[in-house]
């Protein structure tokens, strides 16, 4: 007697999928079945289809089906409507001070809500199932029901800070009331119950927080089992700071404050010295990566930036595509091609960021960073269906022999299909089914144009506009 087939609620059958498990295994003719948001199974479609009965069965013969990968660090308000704005001679200061402080301010509440769902759209597009924030700007409870409404996983919270640097438009908060805002967004958006979107407390970080504001970061974080985000030393400027003021570099001297652990993540960490990557493995801490901002920026990631030792000393790398106006997209894919090769060229060494870590980076530790590692990361039963199905029926996928090479060397968010998050196929043939796409485009255009002019800002062309 067998027993009868188990039903499910989804079966892919016929495909190649990238499991992301313990063993890494790469299973041909597979198959994957999904209950719910859940992954029931995971293995060769010959079981699996003699072992579920599916209310649907997909033929998966034309996909690669991976986790959906994590992007650790992106800026969903303040910055996707005013993509491409500022051009790329542009250096820190000036594009933070210029540029992007006097966009910030002229955002209304539906901008914010819109630029949250530009970002997850586009996220969603190429493959990102879930998202740590940057830190809203202004007004977190629109973008959490935009973000609600499209269908992303994510963390985020509204960006504090206590410190104001000098000659800037932006209302310093006081300390209590920075850390009041944090305690009050992780109350209205717990984490508990394994919700998609919850509150983090999130810090703008460089040199624009107290130790007293890192600290209850830290604290509240840890309380309530969550990571605390905050940028730290793109350039040089940040540990120059540190240094004139506490004498200290600067995770010096935030671990001597206990605001570094295993659930601090830092993003950029181009300018870390070796003590500080030897500080940040031993508590176990995570970087977020943003090569784009790098390039685009001038930062030095690969003159100076010791991603190489972080890596091999144990830091936990993740990837992320930072804001609209200092990386222009959102497609980690680009993005963990980028880790793949930096690297390798720049210490000429091409055994630097094999295309397996790459993908590691992008997905298994993205999720530990975001303490969801029980939850996403990869496909095993029992893990959230956060999943993507690429088209191998392109021409940047054929022939087919290595899937993970390709996957890093020859693919792009172009070729994401359809995607799962939570068991819901948001993305179903390059198409989004949880909003109206050309509605989208459509009002962020407009909404784009009319926050440049609110913020008095030219639309600059080094070739002639005619
Ligand atoms: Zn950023």
């Amino acid at each position: 007697m067998t027993a009868p087939p188990t039903p499910v609620d989804l079966l892919i059958v016929d495909t190649l999928i990238v499991t992301m498990d313990k063993e890494r295994r790469i299973v041909t003719d597979g198959a994957l079945a999904v209950t719910g948001d859940t992954i029931v199974a995971v293995g060769k479609s010959a079981d699996l289809r003699r072992d579920y009965s599916a209310r649907q069965t997909i033929d998966g013969r034309r996909f690669v089906i991976t986790p959906g990968s994590v992007n650790t660090h992106v800026h969903v308000t303040g910055e996707p409507l005013t993509k491409g704005l500022v051009l790329d001679d542009t250096g820190f200061e000036e594009n933070v001070f210029q540029w992007l402080v006097p966009v910030h301010m002229a955002y209304s509440e539906a901008d914010e809500r819109l630029a949250g769902q530009m970002a997850a759209l586009e996220m969603l597009r190429s493959g990102t199932t879930c998202f740590l924030e940057a830190g809203t700007i202004r007004f977190l409870d629109p973008v959490v029901d935009g973000l609600t409404e499209i269908g992303i996983r994510a963390r985020v919270g509204q960006w504090a800070w206590d410190f104001a640097p000098e000659d800037q438009t932006y209302p310093a908060a006081a300390t209590d009331a920075a850390i009041a805002l944090l305690a009050d967004e992780i109350g209205r958006y717990p984490a508990d119950d394994g919700q998609r979107i919850a509150a983090w407390p999130i810090l703008i970080g460089h040199m624009t927080c107290s130790g007293a504001l890192w600290q209850a970061a830290k604290q509240l974080a840890d309380r309530h089992r969550l990571g605390v985000a905050a940028h730290m030393s793109p350039v040089q400027a940040d540990p120059d700071w540190y240094m004139a003021r506490h004498g200290k570099r600067p995770v010096a001297y935030l671990a001597e404050l206990g605001a570094v652990g295993s659930n601090t993540i830092f993003t950029h960490g181009v300018h870390f010295d070796d003590a500080e990557v030897d500080l940040l493995a031993e508590a176990g801490a995570n970087i977020a990566h943003c090569a784009t901002s790098a390039l685009k920026g001038a930062y030095g990631a690969t003159a100076v930036g010791r991603f190489p030792e972080m890596q091999a000393k144990g830091v936990n790398l993740t990837i992320g595509t930072d804001g609209n106006n200092n990386s222009n997209y959102h497609d980690l894919m680009r993005a963990t091609y980028l880790l793949a090769g930096l690297f390798k060229d720049a210490r000429r060494d091409p055994s630097l960021f094999p295309a397996e870590t790459a993908l590691e980076c992008a997905t298994l530790n993205g999720a530990k960073a975001l303490g969801l590692a029980d939850r996403i990361g990869s496909l095993e039963p029992g893990k959230k269906a956060d999943f993507v199905a690429h088209d191998s029926w392109r021409p940047e996928w054929r022939p087919l022999f290595n899937v993970v090479n390709q996957l890093v060397w020859s693919a792009d968010g172009r070729g994401v299909h359809s995607v799962w998050v939570d068991g819901v196929r948001v993305i179903d043939n390059y198409r989004c089914t949880t909003i109206d796409e050309e509605r989208l485009y459509a009002e962020a255009q407009a909404a784009g144009e009319r926050i440049v002019a609110r913020a008095g800002l030219p639309v600059k062309s080094r070739w002639p506009v005619v």
